[in-house]
């Protein structure tokens, strides 16, 4: 140990363990903020650098940005804000058409943070050459005309009414004024059909809620976003809409903080940032969806497979490998092929025989369950596997590393007796919270979803099941919401959302019970009075997708990851060429010990080290030259607080390497835990 411990800091911050099981109830409790800014936060620090002076305002800032969303009002906590949002939907379609009279109006919802509506412009023919003109694309400057357009509706304030009226009235109404897409809407609807109108000037079909009147709608918290493609229906047979996107608020103040997040979380694209750090690329020539992993991007990926390993083990589950392609019987004996096609990939021709490359790897635990016969004494099997799945997205759906064509899910399949459920879905939430809280992600909304009208599987187990999912929240003591009637046909299942640092919600990790694979597979177990019963399947994921995993943590730390995972955790900066080879010398003791240090080539002067250091995100550097040679004692810097002092090499690294497997958190001023023998 050394003498008064160079990071004096750590007797601020708090260890967890590799299973990060050991997390204090008091830092589970306090607010996301905390422990998401902790998360980007520096994990390094001198006792100088601990002045609130130094600590406080970069913590504040992350805080005042996580509050920005946080403080918002949604549509499930403000009705009004939700009767404004989809009033403003209508106004908007209104206003569109008012100016581009060939516009046939669709569909328009509220959304999270506002609304959009899909408008199909048909091509049009000039009255004077009677040439065809093309359907119209909106342009940013037809957006400006449109609100233009909903600012005069909003001020003559017409009230908004409705009527109820009979489907073959709905239908005549509809017919008059030319509007094919709400006929195909009418046939989905049950009668009475509701019509609002606005004023006596336009009407939609819809219904509700609206406000009273259009002046309601604030128009200084009204803002258009951007117009979109996007298929009629989903469906790409169908016709191409274009949609405008929009927000609305209840005051200009709302819209205010909204635009800064927004501002905030362009800064941390993981598109963005995985570029400029050189993490990941999709490439062009291999085709859309298909993410190449960067050497750096590859360390934090090894390192985020390494935790994710070493906590299944230690959790008795067993990881397993299976192949990525099978005969497509096996999707026919699952069902995906009969229900799941138009999201796999083409078959292939292997000597006659027809494969599929997989869009899932439960079929494939089913068929090795089915090796032999189980006993009940076998059960619980907990099979985990980083699976690498492919879907067939459509391109337009694309996005980054968040909506992709391959993509390995952090999978498990968990087959056990009807009365381990309980206990093993609770073995699953711990190692969820174990696992999403070494990330930094220790807030969660959980909605727990029950049995849809269509289903498989008798009402007992049913019953049984979502009692065991219910059982297991309420003792691990979680909050949760129910969505009546949201689960899948095969089961109830558990969806948990993280929230990340500027309090947007992501969903994750899925525990799902299934009473159909085991029944198609014919899974059986020999029971104690030796009958042959089902064991009942869990599916669970607890990152969902490593891509989109990742995505999620560049943008929760906006490309500064904690120490512990960053692909470089310290860079040395030379400036002779005398000192190169010391350096490297370094570099080498660094790597035994398993830290990340790389050697600047030293061609740049300092500044501009130290300056491609700063934007690569490198926590530490240090600068070398004749004087730290000799001396045998290096100075750093970390990127965050700047000059931190200097120390002998050899301390350096031990220091460095046990802050790095300790992931060692912030956690904040005066409220500590010190950590034994430091
Ligand atoms: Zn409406
Ligand atoms: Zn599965």
């Amino acid at each position: 140990m050394l003498p008064a411990s160079l990071f004096t800091a750590k007797r601020f911050i708090k260890p967890v363990t590799p299973s990060g099981r050991h997390v204090s109830k008091r830092i589970a409790a306090s607010a996301v903020s905390t422990i998401s800014s902790s998360f980007s936060t520096h994990f390094f620090m001198s006792k100088t650098a601990l002045s609130m002076s130094t600590v406080a305002p970069q913590k504040q800032q992350t805080k005042s940005v996580n509050n920005l969303l946080n403080e918002l009002p949604t549509n499930d906590s403000d009705n009004e804000l939700l009767r404004i949002r989809h009033s403003s939907a209508h106004v908007m379609a209104m206003a569109v058409q008012k100016i581009f009279p060939e516009a046939q109006t669709t569909i328009g919802p509220w959304i999270d943070n506002g609304f959009y509506y899909d408008f199909y412009f048909p091509e049009t023919i000039d009255s004077e050459t009677g040439e065809r003109i093309e359907s119209r694309k909106l342009t940013v400057q037809d957006l400006k005309k449109v609100k233009k357009q909903i600012d005069k509706i909003i001020s003559k304030n017409y009230p908004i009414t409705r009527e109820e009226v009979t489907r073959e009235e709905a239908e005549r109404r509809i017919k008059e004024i030319n509007e094919p897409f709400k006929l195909e809407i009418l046939e989905g609807l049950q009668e009475p059909i509701s019509i609002y109108h606005i004023a006596d000037e336009w009407w939609d079909l819809c219904a509700g809620p609206h406000v009273e009147s259009t002046a309601i709608i604030p128009k200084k918290a009204l803002a258009l976003q951007s117009v979109a493609g996007a298929y009629w229906r989903g469906d790409e047979n169908r016709e191409m809409l274009q949609r405008i996107y929009a927000t609305v608020w209840k005051d200009p103040a709302q819209l205010k903080q909204y635009k800064a997040v927004l501002e905030e979380a362009k800064k941390r694209d993981h598109r963005t940032l995985g570029k400029k750090l050189d993490l990941f690329s999709i490439q062009e020539g291999a085709g859309g969806g298909l993410v190449f992993w960067h050497p750096k991007g590859s360390k934090v990926r090894k390192i985020i497979e390494d935790v994710w390993k070493d906590a299944h083990e230690k959790d008795n589950y067993d990881i397993i490998y299976t192949p990525h392609i099978a005969n497509l019987n096996l999707w026919k004996t699952s069902g995906h092929f009969d229900f799941y096609r138009s999201d796999m990939f083409n078959q292939m021709e292997v000597e006659n025989e027809e494969y599929q490359i997989r869009p899932m790897n439960c079929p494939f635990h089913c068929l090795m369950y089915k090796n032999e016969l189980r006993s009940y004494r076998d059960l619980p099997i907990r099979w985990a596997e980083l699976g690498t799945v492919y879907r067939y997205e459509r391109s337009g759906t694309l996005h980054g590393l968040f909506r992709v064509r391959g993509f390995t899910q952090d999978d498990a399949h968990i087959f056990c007796l009807p009365e381990q459920l309980e206990d093993e879905i609770i073995g699953v939430l711990e190692l969820t919270e174990a696992i999403l809280t070494k990330f930094g992600f220790e807030k969660y909304e959980i909605m727990l979803s029950t049995r849809p009208e269509k289903a498989v599987g008798s009402d007992v187990i049913w019953e049984a099941a979502t009692k065991a999912l219910e059982g297991a929240l309420v003792r691990k003591g979680w909050k949760y919401s129910i969505d009546k009637g949201g689960g899948a046909f095969y089961g109830p299942k558990i969806d948990l959302k993280i929230r990340d640092a500027i309090g947007r919600q992501w969903q994750c990790s899925t525990i799902q019970c299934d009473f159909n694979l085991p029944e198609r597979f014919g899974l059986e177990y020999a029971s104690a009075e030796g009958t042959r019963e089902q064991p009942i399947m869990i599916h669970r994921a607890i990152f969902g997708s490593l891509e989109r995993f990742f995505g999620i943590l560049i943008e929760n730390c906006a490309g500064s990851f904690p120490f512990w995972l960053a692909p470089e955790q310290m860079r040395l900066l030379p400036v002779t060429d005398a000192v190169h080879d010391y350096c490297y010398e370094i570099a080498k003791k660094a790597k035994k010990r398993g830290l990340r240090i790389e050697v600047d080539r030293g061609t740049d002067r300092l500044a501009k080290q130290i300056r491609n250091a700063e934007q690569q995100r490198v926590p530490i550097m240090a600068v070398v030259g004749m004087k730290e040679m000799e001396s045998g004692r290096l100075a750093i810097r970390s990127r965050q607080l700047g000059d931190l002092g200097s120390y002998v090499v050899d301390d350096l690294l031990i220091e460095l390497s046990q802050c790095a497997q300790d992931t060692i958190e912030f956690t904040q001023m005066g409220d500590v835990e010190e950590k034994e023998g430091c």
